[in-house]
Parts: C-alpha cells; sequence; structure tokens
C-alpha cells in the first residue's frame, strides 16, 4: 500500500532533520571503543574498523584519573577495572644496588601508582567487553580513502570494500595515517626529547608489588612494574636529541636500545639480554599532537590522534576518554552533526591545552648528566618521600576526596538523552 502525500512529505522532513546515525570509527583501543560504547547508548548505528588483526594488548599501566574515572562509574565498569588491578603497592626509587632511596605507597599524593591501576591493555579488553555487542567491530582493515559530499561520507576500504557513513572519526593514535585524509598535515608532533621502549619481561627475584624507579647517568631511567600476569613491565627511557631521534628507523631502534643501556648498572643487563631476544618491544618517541582544529565536515579526530597529551603528563588514557565521552554526548545532543563538532571542540581544549603544557624541566630534570646528579635527584625524592613533606602536601592534598578532584580537573558535562 502506497504513502499519503502528506506521510510523504512529513517523512521527508523528518529525515532531513535527524541526526547523524552511521557513525564509523577508527581505531580500537581506548578512544574508539569509549565512543563506540556512548554512541551506541545513544542510538546511533555504530561501526568500528582496527587495523590490527586483534585487539592490540601490549603496554604498560595506564592512568584512569580524574574525570575518566567518572566516566569508568558511569560506564559501570568500576568494579571490572578494580577487579583487573595491577597489584602495584608504590614507587620506589632505587640506588644500583637496588637500595629504596625513597618510596611513595599508593596512598601518598605525589605517587606514581594510582588508585585505579590497570594494565593499557586489561583496559582495552573491558571497554571493548562493553562496547561490542552494541557496535560492529571490523579487525583487519583500515580506511584508505574519504569522500564527503552533503548527504555523507563515501569510505574505501584496504579490504577493496566501500561504503557510506554519515560521519567518520579517527580514534586511531598519535600515528594516525587516517588523521592526514582527514585534515591534511595541519597537525603537528611536538617531540619532547625522550625516547622510550616498553617490554614485558619474565618476573626476576629482585621484583616484587612495588614498581622500581631506577636513575642511572647519561641521561637513562629503567622502570619495573608488577602486573597481574606473574610477569614484570619494562620500560626503557631516554634522552636524545631531535636531529638523532629524526634520522631513526625502525631498523635502528633494538641496536640503539643496546647502546644506550651499556653500564647504565644496577638490572641493566637483564635488559640488555631482552633487547635482543624479545620479540615484542614498542618503542617511540615521546611528544605531543597539536591540531588546530578537531574536525573536517563530516570527519573528526579524537583521542591520541587529536591532542596526545604524551605518556610522561600522565593524562593519555584520561583525555582519550573525556574526548570520547564528550564527543558522543555533543552528537547525541545536537540536531546537526557542525553544531556538535564546535561544542565538542570548544567544550575540551581548554582542559587539552592544560593537560599538555608540562610542568617547566619535564622531562630532562628527571634525567641528570652526572653520577652527582643522580645522587642529587634521589636524595630530593628522599626528602619529598620523608614524612615531614608528606605531612605538608597532605595539607594540600586531599587524595580520599574523589569528587573535588575529578570535577576541579574537568566538569564532566551530563548528558540528559
Ligand atoms: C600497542 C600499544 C601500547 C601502548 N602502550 C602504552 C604504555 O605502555 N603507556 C602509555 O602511557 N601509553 C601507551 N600506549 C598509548 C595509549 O594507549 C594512548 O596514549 C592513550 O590511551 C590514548 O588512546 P587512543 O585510543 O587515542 O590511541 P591508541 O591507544 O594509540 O590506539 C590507537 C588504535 O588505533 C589502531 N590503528 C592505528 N592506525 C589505524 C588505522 N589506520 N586504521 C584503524 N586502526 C588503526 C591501533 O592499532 C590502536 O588499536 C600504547 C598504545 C598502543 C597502541
Amino acid at each position: 500500500m502506497g504513502m499519503s502525500k502528506e506521510l510523504q512529505n512529513a517523512s521527508i522532513h523528518y529525515s532531513m532533520q535527524t541526526k547523524p546515525q552511521r557513525v564509523l570509527i577508527s581505531g580500537a583501543s581506548i578512544a574508539g571503543p569509549t565512543l563506540a560504547y556512548w554512541l551506541s547508548k545513544y542510538g546511533f548505528d555504530v561501526t568500528v574498523v582496527e587495523r590490527s588483526a586483534a585487539l592490540r594488548l601490549g603496554g604498560q599501566n595506564i592512568d584512569v584519573n580524574g574525570p575518566a574515572r567518572k566516566i569508568i562509574r558511569l560506564m559501570g565498569l568500576e568494579e571490572a577495572v578494580r577487579a583487573a588491578n595491577t597489584t602495584e603497592i608504590g614507587t620506589q626509587f632505587v640506588d644500583a644496588d637496588n637500595n629504596a632511596e625513597a618510596a611513595f605507597s599508593k596512598d601518598d599524593p605525589t605517587g606514581l601508582t594510582q588508585e585505579l591501576e590497570i594494565l593499557r591493555g586489561d583496559l582495552v579488553s573491558i571497554l571493548y567487553e562493553a562496547s561490542r555487542t552494541k557496535a560492529n567491530y571490523r579487525f583487519d582493515d583500515y580506511i584508505t580513502g574519504l569522500t564527503q559530499d552533503a548527504d555523507g561520507v563515501g569510505v574505501a576500504f584496504n579490504s577493496g570494500t566501500t561504503e557510506r557513513f554519515d560521519l567518520v572519526i579517527s580514534a586511531d593514535g598519535i600515528r594516525s595515517k587516517t588523521r592526514k585524509l582527514m585534515v591534511g598535515d595541519e597537525p603537528t608532533f611536538h617531540y619532547l626529547g625522550l625516547c622510550s621502549a616498553y617490554l614485558t619481561i619474565p618476573k626476576g627475584p629482585t621484583d616484587t608489588n612495588w614498581a622500581r624507579w631506577y636513575t642511572a647517568d647519561d641521561r637513562r631511567v629503567i622502570l619495573l612494574r608488577p602486573d597481574n600476569k606473574g610477569t614484570t613491565r619494562a620500560s626503557f627511557n631516554f634522552l636524545l636529541p631531535e636531529d638523532e631521534y629524526a634520522k631513526l628507523t625502525s631498523a635502528d631502534y633494538r641496536p640503539l636500545l643496546k647502546e644506550k643501556i651499556q653500564n647504565a648498572g644496577w638490572e641493566a643487563p637483564r635488559l640488555a639480554r631482552e633487547f635482543d631476544t624479545n620479540d615484542d618491544i614498542y618503542f617511540d618517541g615521546v611528544g605531543q599532537i597539536k591540531a588546530p582544529r578537531w574536525s573536517n565536515g563530516r570527519l573528526a579526530l579524537t583521542g591520541d590522534a587529536a591532542y596526545c597529551p604524551a605518556p610522561v603528563s600522565g593524562k593519555g588514557t584520561t583525555l582519550a576518554m573525556v574526548g570520547a565521552y564528550v564527543l558522543a554526548g555533543e552528537l547525541a545532543t545536537h540536531t546537526n552533526y557542525q553544531d556538535a563538532f564546535a561544542s565538542y571542540e570548544q567544550r575540551l581544549r581548554p582542559y587539552v591545552e592544560s593537560v599538555q603544557k608540562l610542568p617547566p624541566g619535564v622531562p630532562w630534570i628527571v634525567y641528570p648528566k652526572s653520577k652527582f646528579g643522580v645522587f642529587v635527584l634521589n636524595k630530593a625524592f628522599a626528602v619529598a618521600a620523608s614524612d615531614t613533606v608528606k605531612k605538608l602536601m597532605g595539607l594540600f592534598t586531599k587524595k580520599d576526596d574523589k569528587h573535588a578532584e575529578e570535577e576541579a580537573e574537568f566538569d564532566l558535562p551530563a548528558y540528559d538523552v
């Protein structure tokens, strides 16, 4: 039976007014699945495309703090995150003989260990599990072309297929290639003069539930952290001038790591052996992404692809989750995507800028050149960890006042959808 003229007109009018429905997200790590969860909850039809054949579960302990903790609660995932706790009880700053010069327990307001301490891979799995029945995930594929017009976006995939979506969001990390298809060369990578290698190694006799931070001379730091899998998460970090970093190719990183760790002392030989044999080393220069705009028509950026703050900020995961939550909320509460993207950027940019503004001297201040510099730094950590200073810090920081901390950092909008 045919539709009446009035009904046809009403239905055309309605379809012109409705919000975009089909959203494609590129990247299934932290930002992608968080965005997929919220958009699906708000009624969008969501597809996530991930370049890897499976979730990438590597990486170290990451930060779920401030407003991200609130998002975890809103998603009903706090228990799952707590259950995946890494078991780390705090951080010791050790000397070459493995004596703890200073220790910050998990309860210290200034400590490295977070209340919701979790491995990056565990958080990725939890976010994926929370969204996988709501969104359509496709692995082992990626976007090769984007053409937008008044009605939508034509997407070409590496697998050879093409498809149309209303909106496409890049959530595919600091090295995103989709970003270039969206906003060209506008975003820039700001190298911070630091290189980091992350790897998982067998647990050794000296490993405990403390993270152990060892500062070597020649601007090098080794960090060994416990995990909840019976292994140890190691990272080796060193300063490298920009001109040397710029010349590096992927073939150079193993020889470079082996050269840089020589004569570092402490447990350096243990890592040096791993640099020969470990086949899952994540190595990269540490830097920030700065993008003058986060959207172009029907295309938008979020997470590290848009505004990576660098791991030294301690806010990479938090910003990725907050950005995804805000982007979804703005799309759900605006009739047109242009206003939604503008509001997303207006709300989030001041917070991103404050996080990207690193304290003076970060990161080089904790990378002394000489052995004397290492001695002085360890003494400074010892003073900071002393009872007197902790009491003083306690006057200014209330780690147990979570709601105040979450709101002071970023007042997460409540989207009434
Ligand atoms: C393997 C890995 C290990 C990490 N380890 C640490 C760590 O130890 N400490 C730390 O602070 N941070 C680490 N990070 C970075 C951290 O996850 C991010 O800084 C932060 O959580 C923001 O997440 P994101 O979702 O924006 O980006 P990312 O976490 O970088 O995720 C991007 C996702 O997009 C996928 N992808 C990339 N290109 C494409 C493409 N063209 N098409 C489709 N998908 C694509 C990637 O495979 C990845 O799954 C790691 C990232 C990865 C990918």
